[in-house]
């Protein structure tokens, strides 16, 4: 079974002023169409094909790097289209509101310190906020690589992740990567990111038992 795009929940306008639709269009139909064009090339005939996205990632470094890349790529713009939406922005709320006052002291503090992942990673890359050890983590990560990659320096389950390619925002933004992070707050869909937040501890606390 090859790997497909999958379909946008949204219309490629309705982020915008936040994120506009020439770019939500380019981004998803030729960016990460690419991805998973030639993650299906680069698995083409290998044992991966028969094999979980998170089963490659974790063995990422035996595979070779249009694997790690292209695998990447697709895993994390599907992700990314996830928690990003319309109607959307805000607080987080629930238990996940409390594991982030609890991990970064306030909501503020939190925001501050995921826009300083976002805008301190050279070059390309993602921002991200995971569960690692049961608390919530902000990292961010080199290229297409994400935490669930074995050659990842910090590791754990992505709940939030950010896209910080200049291809995410060149067309509206430019050069100004910060405007776009604080853009950004205004269509994070928190009640996925606290669905997936709720998954991974339930997860963990089964494999406690
Ligand atoms: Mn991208």
């Amino acid at each position: 079974m090859a790997f497909e795009l999958p379909k946008l929940p949204y219309a490629y306008n309705a982020l915008e002023p936040h994120i506009d639709a020439r770019t939500m269009e380019i981004h998803h139909s030729k960016h990460h169409q690419a991805y998973v064009n030639n993650f299906n090339i680069a698995i083409a005939g290998t044992g991966a094909e028969k094999l979980s996205m998170e089963e490659i990632f974790a063995n990422s470094s035996k595979y070779p790097a249009a694997v790690r890349n292209n695998g990447g790529g697709h895993y994390n713009h599907s992700l990314y289209w996830s928690v990003i939406g319309p109607n959307a922005g805000g607080l987080p709320t629930g238990e996940l509101a409390l594991a982030i006052d609890s991990a970064f002291g306030s909501f503020e503090e939190f925001k501050k310190q995921f826009t300083a992942a976002g805008t301190s990673r050279f070059g390309s890359g993602w921002a991200w906020m995971i569960v690692k050890d049961g608390k919530l983590v902000i990292c961010s990560t080199p290229n297409q690589d994400n935490p669930l990659m074995d050659i990842a320096e910090v590791k754990g389950a992505p709940v939030l992740i950010l896209d910080i390619w200049e291809h995410a925002y060149y067309l509206n933004y430019q050069n100004r990567r910060p405007d776009y992070i604080a853009a950004f707050w205004n269509v994070v869909n928190w009640n996925e990111v606290a669905r997936l937040y709720k998954n991974e501890m339930a997860k963990l606390l089964k494999e406690a038992k």
